[in-house]
């Protein structure tokens, strides 16, 4: 097959994951400009008929290319909205229901906090906290998020939640490392924190601050949804196949079960159609499937549709950290594509804690592909699971990240417009040689 033909693979599925799936919010919701409403919502979220449809897709693609594959399903919510009323004494300001957050109407008198000192000493009881400045410059990891929950974040959810207020309003401005390109970012974004809450711009802050003291009314028209979503695990070679047969579930071989995993996450950030974060990255495993579909080498090879990278408790990754526990071992190289395919600048790989040897090699093989660079290290994606249980890994990303975190990801800016089919098809192709390669060097 010419290269043309794979270019127009690749964006044929792009299109059916960023354009054709997105599904509407589980209910019927007016128009409106906050954010996550607008233009094609719905997408890949976590728990929304997209993702499920994006699963779908996923699953019937690689079962056709001859790999044994498994949708293994958890528990998470949904999350829909239709706006939030905030008014005091008659004037309006303009407020978003934080993302998976309960809806609420109460009325209070506001008190405003800035600091972590002030947040300890306050008394909230029957008050509406603002919580702006200082304590609200980065968003706060969910309260159950198991892979990185610093001490000062946990400090703030615990006195919250002992002080209890009736809900809290955050005024907020970018936190491009902890959340992309939001402007304001929402402070929570957590389906397990049950006080009510809704975010605004920093000057709408700075507004009602004015206000402190005086009694405010909210409503926030949010609900969550209780929903399912899956992973998707597909493997082939000659140890998988023999396992299946076995019956054994795909994540639980032999000691002898050797095997390169690849991921890429296929959920999207609520409210972007998630084109380059991350279908770039599913796109490249569906044409990696393909390019191996004849594969019947004795490494096995693991694809991973991982769902939840952008989603408040990570799912998707906590179901394969449980279902690979103490087996980690069995991984030859663990690889993650996030990112991939924008079309500025090139594709960078990254290198962790690979024997020497194996990282000559992937830098030899890659090499020979145009526009496939090793760039610096990053560590917020899912090859931190490979990390956190010293597994050797690559990451693939795009070499413009920075610039991409700023003003795209997780805006509705990620569009298809945005990607290169053609990088796509370029890491496909390189991660096929590797594979061939890993399993000549491990025979
Ligand atoms: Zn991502």
């Amino acid at each position: 097959m010419t290269s043309t033909l794979w270019c127009q693979k690749a964006a044929t599925y792009l299109h059916r994951l960023c354009v054709d799936i997105p599904a509407p919010w589980p209910e019927p919701g007016r128009a409106s400009q906050s954010p996550g409403r607008s233009g094609r919502e719905g997408g890949r979220r976590v728990g929304s008929q997209g993702n499920r449809a994006a699963t779908d897709l996923f699953a019937a693609a690689v079962a056709s290319f001859g790999f044994d594959t498994q949708s293994l399903p958890f528990d998470c919510v949904d999350w829909s909205h239709d706006g939030a009323d905030l008014s005091v004494a008659g004037a309006l300001f303009e407020a978003f229901p934080s993302p998976y957050s309960l809806g609420c109407r109460v009325r209070a008198p506001l008190l405003v906090v800035s600091t972590p000192a002030e947040l300890e000493a306050a008394d909230l009881s029957g008050r509406i906290v603002m919580l702006r400045g200082e304590i609200a410059t980065e968003q706060l990891m969910p309260k159950n998020f198991p892979f990185y929950n610093p001490d000062h974040h946990r400090r703030i959810i615990y006195l919250l939640e002992t002080k209890v207020p009736q809900a809290i309003i955050a005024a907020t401005s970018r936190d491009l490392q902890g959340v992309g390109g939001i402007y304001p970012f929402p402070l929570f974004e957590d389906g397990d924190f049950d006080i009510p809450s809704v975010y605004m711009t920093e000057e709408e802050g700075n507004r009602l601050a004015e206000r402190a003291g005086q009694e405010i009314s909210l409503h926030s028209r949010a609900r969550r949804i209780p929903a399912t979503g899956c992973n998707v695990i597909a493997r082939k070679g000659r140890q998988a196949a023999s396992d299946m047969r076995l019956g054994k579930h795909p994540a639980q071989g032999t000691d002898r079960d050797r095997r390169v995993v690849l991921f890429a996450h296929i959920d999207a950030r609520i409210g972007s159609p998630g084109a380059n974060d991350n279908a770039s990255g599913v796109v490249a495993l569906l044409l990696l499937a393909e390019l191996l579909a004849d594969y019947h080498g004795s490494l096995g090879i693991e694809i991973v549709a991982m769902n939840g990278e952008d989603y408040f408790s990570n799912p998707g990754e906590q179901q394969y950290v449980a279902l690979n526990a103490g087996r980690f071992d069995e991984i030859v190289l663990g690889i993650n594509l996030d990112d991939i395919g924008y079309h500025k600048g090139s594709i960078a790989y990254s290198l962790y804690d690979c024997p020497a040897g194996m990282a000559d090699s992937i830098r030899r093989l890659f090499s020979a592909h145009q526009r496939m660079i090793e760039g610096e290290p990053w560590y917020q994606g899912d090859h931190g699971l490979f990390l956190i249980n010293h597994t050797p890994a690559l990451a693939v990303t795009s070499e413009l990240l920075p610039e991409l975190m700023a003003e795209i990801t997780h805006t509705a800016k990620d569009t298809v417009e945005i990607v290169d089919p053609v990088k796509l098809v370029t890491v496909a192709l390189a991660l096929r040689d590797l594979v061939l390669h890993l399993d000549r060097a491990t025979a």
